[in-house]
């Protein structure tokens, strides 16, 4: 039986962090996805002092603490506070979901639609807490798989349109225009949620596209890979995960001035070429890193409703697996929504194996130990 998980409408942030496995889940949403390198020597220092050493990079570009505990909570608040990076309230906080293309000129158009859209924030109708925008208003489309409800994009003319999560085609807007356009589909969304239609993409395939709907937008990019881009340097986090003292030697070895967040697990340094201080410093800069393709929750002892540990198992397996390998702490499958050729997950101290699957769908294998299951993959694909 194929049963998904139910998904929580809540999303934890730095006002409301979230308790888990090893303390409290402090998410940082960094303003315009960019931190300096100021900003960022901070969070490390905060991961390093009050929380459990290494910062995540989630799937919406936002970084994480996690294992801070209660007692230590308010300082963390009040030293996001000093490095600037705490909204006014939980409610701008939580409602603060932009996420913006990397690949941008800095105070160029994406810039100047972030700050307008962020100040209209408290315009717009109440809606669920995982409602997201993105700006994508390159000449490809780099955001398209990634989490949002509203859509700015380019069209074949280089105009800009706003595309509601799902439908095919967006309304033309203006810079000027955009924020109307942008709280006249947030009202047109708000009167269609109903407790099962909670997101954009359901709403639309339940009920249709908005009717002025007329342009499609430019063609999706190729994915993105570690390397030189224009602004800088890609270079990715296994699993998202960013130990703090690695971060600290990135930005120290490098020198670069800011990062910008992606919600690929890759972070863009602004303005560096120097690939080799950048690979010393433990990320990964080269096309093809097996792990790059992976996916793991945190896992034991970091999420209550694990009895395994995750991560250490997808290191062993991601190369021999390029084709796709998912390490589920439990059936709820956080780390990957899409189907996966290989996915494990764990169940009460073991593995249970589902091919071409979900993490909730029902298993091929079951109760299987890390040795049987390395055996059954290796035979299935010799490592490379
Ligand atoms: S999938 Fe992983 S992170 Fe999500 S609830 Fe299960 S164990 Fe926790």
């Amino acid at each position: 039986m194929t049963v998904e998980p139910q998904v929580k409408g809540w999303c934890p942030g730095a006002h409301r962090p979230m308790l888990s496995g090893d303390g409290l889940v402090v998410r940082v949403r960094p303003r315009a996805g960019r931190l300096t390198s100021a900003e960022a020597l901070g969070l490390a220092g905060l991961s390093s002092t009050f929380g459990n050493g290494t910062l995540d990079l989630t799937s919406r570009a936002n970084l994480q603490l996690r294992g801070v505990s209660e007692d230590d909570f308010p300082t963390v608040l009040a030293t996001l506070e000093e490095l600037d990076l705490l909204d006014q309230d939980a409610d701008l906080e939580a409602r603060r979901n932009i996420l913006i293309t990397p690949f941008r000129k800095s105070g160029g158009i994406e810039d100047r639609l972030t700050a307008a859209l962020t100040r209209a924030l408290p315009d717009l109708p109440p809606l669920p807490a995982k409602i997201g925008i993105a700006i994508d208003t390159g000449r490809t489309r780099v955001l398209g798989t990634a989490s949002a409800d509203f859509r700015f994009e380019r069209d074949a003319n280089d105009g800009l349109i706003l595309r509601a999560d799902g439908a095919d085609k967006g309304v033309p807007v203006t810079e000027e225009t955009a924020v109307p356009a942008l709280i006249d589909l947030a009202q047109w969304l708000a009167k269609r949620v109903t407790p099962d239609l909670r997101r954009m993409r359901k709403v639309v395939t339940a009920t249709g596209t908005p009717r002025e709907a007329s342009v499609f937008p430019v063609p999706m990019a190729a994915r993105a890979q570690p390397g030189p881009v224009t602004a800088g340097l890609l270079v990715g986090a296994p699993f998202g995960q960013i130990p703090a003292v690695d971060l600290v030697r990135l930005l120290t070895d490098t020198g670069a001035p800011a990062i910008r967040l992606t919600p690929w697990r890759m972070l863009l340094l602004e303005g560096v070429t120097d690939t080799i201080s950048a690979s010393r410093a433990g990320f990964v800069t080269t096309l093809g890193n097996a792990l790059l393709d992976a996916d793991a929750c945190p896992g034991a002892p970091y999420c209550p409703a694990a009895s395994v540990e995750t991560r250490t198992l997808a290191r062993r397996l991601a190369p021999r697996l390029p084709a796709g390998l998912h390490v589920s702490g439990c059936s709820k499958g956080c780390a990957r929504s899409a189907a996966s050729p290989v996915t494990l997950v764990g169940r009460e101290g073991r593995f249970d194996l589902v091919r071409d699957g979900h993490a909730w769908d029902e298993a091929d294998e079951a109760d299987l130990t890390e040795d049987q299951i390395l055996k059954i993959l290796t035979q299935d694909t010799p490592e490379a």
